[in-house]
């Protein structure tokens, strides 16, 4: 990834004038649908394990599926990802043959358009994923920085397990 392309992250996330002196996964989601205008809805989903979240563009809103079987932090970073996806306005792709049925029947939708984090995939040679997990970065840098703890579903993170969250990042940083 660029030093060009890490800027353009950067400047993404400064323009939406967030307080991350303050931030809360929440609280996060519903300044950036204020920004946007636009609904996000968080729903969790008991995936298997290797899908971690999606994220579907509908008529109204963003809805953002999480897998709720992994650990808050990893719950937050996919979700974060997802964000990100939005924040940057990346291309959706069809997600009718790789859904499971019983989402699809949730979803209410025959052609869900959207983007999935699945294990396995080859981020590294997806520039929009590098990017999302940029966004992720970029922001979790500033926590670090900051000292602060990470606020996660309402429940807070030792520093330890935040570290082994951006160790995990699946780019290189
Ligand atoms: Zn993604």
């Amino acid at each position: 990834m660029s030093q060009q392309d890490r800027n353009a992250v950067k400047v993404a996330i400064d323009k939406l004038g967030y307080d991350f002196d303050h931030f809360e996964l929440n609280d996060f989601i519903r300044h950036v649908e204020r920004v946007l205008r636009r609904e996000i809805i968080l729903l969790p989903f008991a995936f298997d394990p290797g899908l971690s979240a999606l994220w579907v563009r509908a008529e109204t809103a963003h809805y953002i599926f999480y897998n709720d079987r992994t650990h808050a932090i990893h719950q937050a970073h996919s979700i974060l990802h997802e964000i990100g996806h939005i924040v940057l306005n990346h291309a959706c792709r069809p997600l009718d043959q790789v859904l499971p049925p019983e989402l699809l029947k949730l979803l209410q939708t025959l052609q869900p358009q959207g983007r999935l984090r699945k294990a396995g995939l080859p981020l590294r040679q997806d520039p929009e994923e590098q990017e999302a997990e940029m966004f992720v970065f970029v922001i979790q840098k500033s926590l670090l920085l900051k000292q602060r703890q990470f606020e996660v579903m309402g429940q807070s993170s030792s520093n330890e397990a935040l570290r082994k969250w951006v160790d995990s990042m699946a780019f290189d940083v």
